[in-house]
């Protein structure tokens, strides 16, 4: 039996060792849901509503316990781990509405009548990174079930606890056990199996390019259909023309949000040059200001990062003569801290202006005109997501169109709302997550020809 030590990032404690699944009971598992789904999507649509309203009320039931294993698991702040446990509470209140809403269309054919359905596709396997283990597990869980289909779902190595905990709510609820099961275990040895099982029918993938692409690779065997939500390196776009006071309050929190481990992390930020100076005066004290520390305390805007590896991979983006303009605090002692960085002036070509750091590191380039900006923010292999600050409409517009992801944001920095599709163009993945559509990825459209 092979365990993983689950580790407080801000401590360096053991939380506790988790079994991890071999092949041998990964199959077993895949087989139970196997087992299961024919009576799974049997389920009339309005118990299989009522029971997805059951889970989302007792997550909302737990949702302070569920924040406060996360603080622990991932060392995210208690505001952030709190909006996430009511993220997939929202997820699958949103998502219960569907299995009464799983409309096909009737069709305008001759000589008999044409209607297609939406047929669940059977066990789905959805693979979870370790960032924001809580509501990318529901991005996948809450359409999937909802849809009809039974679930495997494997939680990064690091942060399988909430899953867990997750898995065992959904039992109470009254989610049959084989028709949602969690399996912490190693990517290579439980992921892999999902990917090459033949029973499994998606796999719907949260995390790195590298990995996604041989997630791909693999599926093309079976023609497995897959989701793929990967990385990014969003632009940050401020225009002279901006509200450069809140331009630059806002942009520590739209990068080193989770301590910059966030997938829409604005890493880039493109500065007009002829306000950078005033920009670069205003940015420093609100990056100075961000509060980091104990991720439980009610004040604390940044945590650790998630583990003593992560953090060498951070840091080795700021070695010595590395252009650090000013930087933010962070405790001594125990714990994966890093404090925030901003790298400037940084060249296009320069790796921290490039690579994703997934970390509280920022690149800040200056830019002449429009089309510099979306040539600059259009050169990267990504394109997640990104924000533009300007107060001329017609720009926002234009810029919106212009650049290449699939999230962006004026004069804000959000990217993620349970309503409204999510995911990248490029190398940020394939598919989108949440939003009306993202039952369409879980389902097969049927047609059905009937003679008059
Ligand atoms: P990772 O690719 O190392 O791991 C992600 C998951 O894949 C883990 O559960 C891991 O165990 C599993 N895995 C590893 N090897 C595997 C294999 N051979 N087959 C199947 N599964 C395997 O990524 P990570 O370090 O956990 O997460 C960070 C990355 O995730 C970043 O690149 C980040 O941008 C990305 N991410 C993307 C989004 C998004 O929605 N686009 C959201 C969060 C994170």
């Amino acid at each position: 039996m092979t365990t993983f030590d689950v580790i407080d990032p801000a401590t360096e404690e053991l939380i506790r060792p988790v079994t991890l699944a071999s092949v041998e009971e990964t199959d077993a598992a895949i087989a139970r849901a196997h087992a299961a789904f024919p009576a799974w999507r049997a389920v009339a649509p309005a118990d299989r509503a009522r029971l997805l309203r059951r889970f989302a009320d007792a997550v909302d039931g737990a949702r302070e316990e569920l924040a406060l294993l996360e603080v622990r698991n991932a060392g995210h702040t208690i505001g952030n781990a709190r909006w996430e446990a009511g993220n997939v509470r929202d997820v699958l209140h949103y998502y219960s509405a569907a299995p009464e809403r799983l409309f096909g269309r009737q069709l305008p054919v001759a000589g008999g009548l044409d209607v297609t359905f939406q047929e669940p596709l059977g066990v789905v396997g959805v693979i979870v990174p370790w960032n924001f283990p809580m509501p990318i597990a529901a991005w996948g869980f809450a359409p999937a079930l909802a849809a009809g289909n039974a679930v495997v779902l494997k939680p990064a190595e690091l942060t399988p606890l909430t899953a867990l905990r997750l898995a065992e709510l959904a039992r109470e609820a009254g989610i049959p056990p084989a028709v949602f099961q969690v399996l912490p275990g190693a990517g290579p040895v439980v992921g892999q199996r999902f990917v090459t099982h033949p029973a499994v029918r998606k796999v719907v993938f949260t995390g790195s390019s590298k990995v996604g692409k041989q997630v791909m690779a693999g599926c093309a065997d079976q023609v497995k259909r897959v989701t793929l939500e990967l990385g990014g390196k969003s632009a940050n776009i401020v225009f002279a023309d901006a509200d450069l006071d809140q331009a630059a309050a806002t942009a520590p929190y739209g990068v080193f949000d989770n301590a910059g481990q966030d997938c829409c992390a604005r890493s880039r930020i493109l500065v007009q040059a002829s306000v950078y100076d005033r920009f670069m005066e205003l940015l420093e004290p609100a990056v100075r200001g961000v509060v980091v520390g104990a991720p439980g305390d009610e004040a604390t805007e940044m945590g650790p990062l998630i583990s003593a590896a992560h953090r060498a991979k951070v840091a080795s983006y700021v070695p010595d003569g590395a252009p650090v303009a000013f930087r933010g605090s962070a405790p001594s002692g125990p714990g994966f801290w890093f404090p925030p960085t901003v790298l400037a002036p940084v060249s296009p070509g320069d790796p921290a202006a490039v690579d994703e750091i997934f970390g509280p590191v920022v690149a800040v380039l200056p830019f002449a005109d429009e089309d510099e900006a979306v040539r600059l923010a259009n050169d990267s292999d990504y394109g997640l997501s990104g924000s533009i600050w300007t107060r001329d409409v017609g720009r926002a517009l234009r810029v919106s169109r212009a650049v290449d992801a699939g999230n962006l944001s004026v004069n804000s920095h959000s990217s993620v709302r349970y309503s409204t599709p999510f995911g990248g163009f490029k190398q940020s993945g394939l598919g989108r997550e949440l939003g009306p559509d993202a039952l369409a990825s879980f389902t097969e459209t049927k047609n059905v020809f009937i003679a008059h």
